[in-house]
């Protein structure tokens, strides 16, 4: 489950690990001057929705409406702990982490039996969906780390995720659903059986033919739609595309993906300067598990 585990480690932000890690263990670099931030750039966004707006009560789960899918959420049980605690045992350093376990457990272990076995979620669904989970099961409100990003000190201030969660449900606009670029010409319908998500998903897994294409699959699963073929049909004329014609195929797939940022306005206690800090809802979430 090689994509997954990617997701996975961005969702967790880990990829972020190491730097960090070497930050401190190394002699300090020169000052270079600081540019202002950049705003992101725009991405095509359908709608961005709070928290509150897409998670809703229902005796005692829990649903959540990403968009193009409802999902069944069960908050977490003592069980889930337990099984937690049990992966970060005797653990030194962040690579041993089994994280494809931990997401297992903190994350699908948690949704509806209906879409447990089924369902695909990229890493913005992910992040969504455990700053949901922490909602209902240990409370939205929480303190926390996490570095300025203009000077770079460490901050800690007071998260509502209801407030901080931003996630960007992403439906293919119906003039978009045709896209012809050179010998590929998709046509994507929406998927309507999970069973078509699976199939496609294990097919995905026993094969490495699909790095490279990630965003492809993604949006493929992600948003449930059809390609119109089978996916190593696509695969195949991709491989003969010219890289430009790819590179552009799969930033225009990354746009319509869903995605999730966890932030938050902040005044630096530093600097001053009111920015939105990265709110670090998994390693918060398993600090809160592990007591640290
Ligand atoms: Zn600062």
């Amino acid at each position: 489950m090689k994509r997954l585990d990617e997701a996975t480690k961005k969702a967790l932000g880990m990829n972020e690990t190491p730097e960090t890690q070497n930050k401190t263990a190394q002699p300090e670099p020169q000052p270079e001057p600081q540019p202002e931030p950049q705003p992101e750039p725009e991405k095509k966004v359908s709608e961005i929705k709070k928290l509150n707006d897409i998670l809703t009560e229902n005796g005692e789960l829990y649903k959540i409406d990403l968009g193009n899918k409802v999902l069944t959420l069960e908050p977490w049980k003592g069980k889930t702990k337990k099984k937690l605690r049990k992966i970060f045992e005797g653990i030194t350093d962040v690579e041993e982490i089994d994280f494809e376990r931990v997401m297992e457990i903190l994350l699908y272990d948690h949704l509806g039996k209906d879409n447990k076995s089924t369902v695909y979620l990229n890493s913005g669904e992910q992040l969504v969906i455990l700053s949901a989970l922490k909602s209902i099961s240990t409370g939205a409100e929480f303190k926390t780390d996490s570095f300025c990003p203009v000077c770079e000190a460490e901050n800690t201030f007071k998260v509502n995720l209801y407030n901080a969660t931003d996630y960007k449900e992403n439906k293919l606009p119906s003039e978009e659903r045709e896209y012809n670029k050179g010998k590929l010409k998709l046509k994507f319908v929406d998927i309507k059986s999970f069973d078509y998500l699976k199939e496609t998903f294990e097919e995905y897994q026993s094969s490495d033919d699909y790095d490279g294409y990630t965003e492809l699959v993604d949006a493929e699963k992600a948003l449930h739609i059809d390609l119109g073929k089978p996916l190593k049909d696509t695969i195949e004329i991709l491989d003969d595309t010219p890289i430009n014609v790819v590179n552009k195929i799969m930033e225009d797939m990354d746009k319509y993906l869903p995605d999730c940022d966890v932030q938050k306005e902040h005044k630096c206690t530093v600097c001053h300067k009111t920015s939105k800090f990265d709110v670090e809802i998994i390693k918060t979430v398993i600090a809160e598990f592990m007591g640290i």
